[in-house]
């Protein structure tokens, strides 16, 4: 199967170069110079697996990009570019919804090992299981990959709903970060455990009473986080 991506980069020969190698190592691409036809993009090709967004771009920023493909679309993958200067946009881009991020200047080989981690990971649950986990007030259906809280639909992007199923799997079990990060993003991802604390900040405020003073993923200072107090 080819895996589709789109790539948003509004410089030319940057876009050039990523889109040259995307394809090298197989993957099919499309691509957009703006956010609006990035937008166009996508819903002409629903079957797109991972989205690369640029964040300085002409007509609106990435994380606004990346808003509006969230808005509508939880399984589509989504990398932010960000330069070394945007520093506390890696975070605010995870906060928007985005799986992950990769600094420029990026290696090929760096930018397509992420997507891959990214396409594993949306494509590696086993069809066949249980169907559902419940341990109120939460559902998991791990057919659907949805969460429910109260009967509550709880929208989840693809790497929030393998942190619960991870959680719910090993409730009350202390986890530190790196076990997480093994778990969830694969262990040859090679990004910094950060990531895994800003998910979890970010699925807090979608699933906590009080993302403030959380009783669902608590913080087991020092090491990690434990589904339950
Ligand atoms: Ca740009």
């Amino acid at each position: 199967m080819t895996r589709k991506v789109l790539v948003l980069e509004d410089e030319t020969n940057i876009r050039s170069f990523v889109v040259i190698n995307l394809k090298r190592a197989g993957y099919e691409t499309i691509e957009a110079g703006t956010g609006e036809e990035a937008l166009e993009q996508l819903q002409r090709n629903p079957d797109t697996n991972v989205a690369l967004l640029d964040v300085m771009l002409p007509d609106m920023d990435g994380f606004e990009v990346c808003r509006r493909i969230r808005a509508t679309n939880n399984r589509i993958g989504i990398i932010m570019l960000t330069a070394r200067s945007q520093e506390m946009d890696k975070v605010t881009g995870l906060m928007t919804g985005a799986d992950d991020y990769v600094t420029k200047p990026f290696s090929p080989a760096e930018l397509t090992a992420r997507i891959d981690a990214l396409c594993r990971r949306a494509g590696s649950e086993p069809v066949v299981d249980t169907g559902e986990i419940s341990q109120p007030p939460f559902l998991l259906n791990t057919r659907n990959r949805t969460l429910e809280k109260n009967g509550a639909r709880v929208k989840l992007t693809q790497v929030e709903y393998s942190i619960v199923k991870l959680f719910m799997d090993n409730a009350g079990k202390a986890m530190s970060r790196e076990e997480i990060l093994d778990a969830v993003w694969g262990k040859d991802y090679f990004g910094e455990v950060k990531i895994v604390d800003v998910n979890i900040r970010r699925l807090r405020i979608k699933i906590e009473d009080d993302p403030q003073n959380p009783t669902f993923i608590t913080t087991v200072w020092g090491y990690g986080y434990k589904w339950g107090a």
